[in-house]
């Protein structure tokens, strides 16, 4: 049996073909991550991401752009509170006629400028970098998921089951020239 939400991305990326293009950026100084640094590395204390600040430090980048790193359908845009805050999840469509799909998501931020439902492209600022609500200095904790909408978690696992090291994945699939 297929998983429940296959039938739901499959129509929406089948009926807007056009928001289901090949190839990823970086989610901070686009399109190379240029000015950021990964503080927290996949794998790194069993982080399940990235942690992007930027070079100049501290609260620096409270306020910079973030934006999705490819062509795909907001899955969420909402404040989980806690050590989550303002989360955005993005399902990319790597290949419509496989129906392959990987998710990204972007939490901690100052400002979500996305909505559930919206179609975007790679570039699109869905936000903005924050610190949760003073929880942490400002960084974007930023995941790319295997497996589509799993559950939030804690953004620490040793169980890395569905998750890409997002720097491997995105560098591995950056957009054909
Ligand atoms: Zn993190």
């Amino acid at each position: 049996m297929l998983p429940l939400y296959a039938s739901v991305y499959d129509s929406v990326f089948k009926l807007n073909p056009v928001y289901s293009g090949y190839g990823f950026d970086f989610p901070v100084g686009k399109p190379d991550a240029k000015g950021y640094y990964d503080a927290q590395g996949f794998g790194q204390n069993t982080h399940l991401g990235n942690d992007w600040n930027s070079n100049s430090g501290g609260n620096t980048d409270l306020g910079d752009p973030v934006y999705s790193i490819g062509d795909g359908y907001v899955s969420c845009a909402q404040d989980f509170g806690g050590g989550w805050g303002n989360v955005v999840r993005v399902v990319h469509c790597l290949d419509t006629l496989k129906q392959v799909y990987v998710e990204s998501l972007y939490a901690h931020l100052q400002v979500i400028q996305v909505k559930k439902g919206q179609l975007i492209k790679r570039g699109t600022q869905i936000g903005t970098i924050g610190n949760c609500n003073g929880h942490y200095y400002a960084h974007l904790h930023f995941e790319i998921r295997r497996l589509v909408d799993m559950d939030l978690g804690g953004g620490y696992s040793s169980d890395t089951t569905g998750f890409y090291d997002p720097t491997a994945f995105i560098k591995k699939h950056r957009p054909r020239k």
